[in-house]
């Protein structure tokens, strides 16, 4: 197969170079206090991989986020945001289920799916983060300390509306890639 950053033939999902050229993101806390664990800055290649989940079902970057989470995410069950289901199937794939997976393997650590998207909401990825952030449900009962799971952060609205229905004080995340801050 082909690197997917720089298009060589490799016997991985990445080749090394592509691979070193990812940037750690320190944690950031977002909302009142939600602690967010990143593996990455949301930029370069970065960006690229996470686009490509997202749109194109690029399966092999979730196992990249996870061996650079794994160390990191706290020992609690893991709870993906589901991507809204308009999009869901538009585009085949939930970017924070298959994160979750490669999480879950390769730490052990349980998923537990107790969030239901809403069918439709606001597009929100790119530039535009004025649109409501989705309204999720919980389905099911809560473990007293959960992860949640997602692709990108950028304002943090989206998880802190998940966090919110979850139960605000249980709750830590972890994600693909963060945005740095916004400058005020
Ligand atoms: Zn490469």
């Amino acid at each position: 197969m082909l690197c997917p950053g720089c298009a060589r033939p490799v016997v991985q999902f990445l080749c090394d170079r592509c691979r070193a050229s990812l940037r750690p993101a320190p944690e950031r806390i977002v909302g009142d206090g939600l602690r967010v664990i990143a593996a990455f800055a949301h930029e370069g290649l970065a960006r690229d991989l996470v686009h490509g989940l997202k749109y194109r079902g690029l399966l092999g970057f979730p196992w990249v986020v996870a061996g650079a989470l794994a160390d990191r995410v706290p020992p609690h069950p893991l709870v993906p945001v589901p991507r809204v289901l308009s999009r869901r199937l538009l585009h085949g794939v939930d970017p924070s289920l298959e994160l979750a997976r490669a999480i879950s393997a390769l730490t052990g650590i349980p998923i537990v799916r107790v969030l239901r998207p809403p069918l439709h909401a606001p597009r929100r990825a790119g530039r535009d983060h004025r649109a409501a952030p989705p309204r999720f449900r919980v389905a099911g009962p809560v473990p007293p300390q959960v992860v949640l799971v997602d692709d990108v952060v950028t304002t943090g609205g989206t998880l802190l509306a998940a966090a919110s229905v979850v139960g605000s004080q249980k709750v830590a995340a972890a994600v693909a890639a963060t945005v740095a801050r916004e400058k005020r």
